[in-house]
């Protein structure tokens, strides 16, 4: 019978990540006690968030040099409670911090590693489902390989629910970590301007290129555009998204968001996001676009054309409506709220 471990860090502020606690879900779902594995510069605090969740046992590498987010430390701390665990099964939440170093480390344990998991089940065996073929085809897996370790996606699980109560028990491994030979200096977000990405926000607002283009009055209208989009995106916290259209304008010298890249583009060539709403704005709703619409369970969207691709069965609901009018109105109901 295989044994399970739940591999996570600990983010900056010692806290344990979200997207941990759904990777617990995804673990426990295979019947077998789990225990947890963490590193950090300290884990009490995150090894406390895992109270009344199930886990009994937290093995921990902490050390300084594990505070920041390092190829060569993380590798090391992870394989090492990996080993010291004997487990036949690791989970671990796809972090960007996770998913740089977990091949590296399934190669250190010779064991596999499966990643963008969406679920796992015992049937017969531990099985996993992801989809391939951007989104379009779910399969599920097994291997007879082990240890197996297997990356879960944030925002495919509910997460674990916390109870409260005694802290696990936390127990030390020693890991030898290699003497650091980078430092980290600074961070620079890759847009110019604020981050846009949030993938933990309730809604994802996509832009569509339709923001601009010539509006009823002949003109276009980019800087109300922009002050509309960021004034919604700072009072209500949304994540931004982009059609191909709009972000591949700026490779023709045309007006571009300043607070928009192709990190922001959503669909087949762009990302899959998984907020649990969405609302899309001057976006035709093209299904090369809305395929990676995928996750998102209740969508919106406003377009002027009745008969844009929103219309036929890719929104649960079309405002046929100006976009430039809605989010004014929207925006003035979320300041008057505040
Ligand atoms: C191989 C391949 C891969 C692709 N991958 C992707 C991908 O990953 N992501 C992606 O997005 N696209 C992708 N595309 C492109 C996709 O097919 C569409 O061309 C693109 O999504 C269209 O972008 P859009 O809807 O923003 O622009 P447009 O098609 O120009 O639509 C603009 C819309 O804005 C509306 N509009 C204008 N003004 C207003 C207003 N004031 N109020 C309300 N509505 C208004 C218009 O009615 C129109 O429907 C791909 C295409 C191919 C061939």
């Amino acid at each position: 019978m295989d044994t399970t471990l739940l591999l996570a860090h600990v983010d900056a502020d010692g806290s344990l990540p979200r997207a941990a606690l759904e990777a617990l879900s995804a673990a426990k779902a295979l019947g077998t006690p789990v225990t947890a594995a963490l590193f950090g510069p300290s884990v009490a605090q995150a090894a406390a968030a895992l109270a009344g969740t199930g886990i009994q046992k937290v093995l921990a590498v902490e050390d300084p040099a594990l505070a920041e987010a390092r190829y060569a430390t993380d590798a090391a701390a992870a394989a090492a409670l990996a080993k010291a665990s004997g487990a036949t099964v690791v989970v671990a939440p796809a972090t960007s911090r996770l998913a740089r170093v977990m091949a590296g480390v399934a190669s250190r344990l010779g064991g596999r590693i499966d990643t963008h998991v969406t679920g796992l089940a015992d049937e017969g065996g531990a099985t996993v489902t992801r989809w391939y073929y951007r989104q379009r085809i779910e399969a599920k897996l097994r291997r007879k390989e082990r240890p197996w370790v297997l990356l879960v996606d944030p925002g495919a699980m509910p997460a674990a629910t916390a109870e409260g109560g005694p802290a696990p028990a936390v127990e030390k491994v020693a890991a030898s970590l290699p003497a650091p030979r980078t430092k980290v200096s600074g961070l620079r977000a890759p847009s110019s301007g604020e981050q846009t990405i949030r993938p933990d926000a309730k809604v994802l607002l996509v832009a569509g290129a339709g923001w601009t283009k010539k509006q009823p009055d002949g003109a276009p209208h980019p800087d109300k555009a922009e002050a509309l989009i960021l004034s919604f995106l700072r009072a209500s916290g949304a994540s931004l998204g982009s059609s191909k259209s709009l972000v591949d304008q700026a490779g023709e010298g045309q007006k571009v968001f300043e607070f928009m890249t192709h990190l922001n583009q959503v669909g087949q060539t762009g990302s899959t996001p998984r907020h649990p709403k969405g609302l899309a704005t001057c976006c035709h709703g093209e299904e090369p676009h809305v395929v990676g619409w995928r996750f998102i369970r209740e969508r919106r969207a406003v377009n002027l054309d009745a008969s844009c691709g929103w219309a036929r069965g890719k929104a649960d609901v079309l405002y046929v409506a100006d976009a430039f009018a809605v989010m004014e109105k929207v925006n003035a109901l979320l300041a008057a709220k505040k």
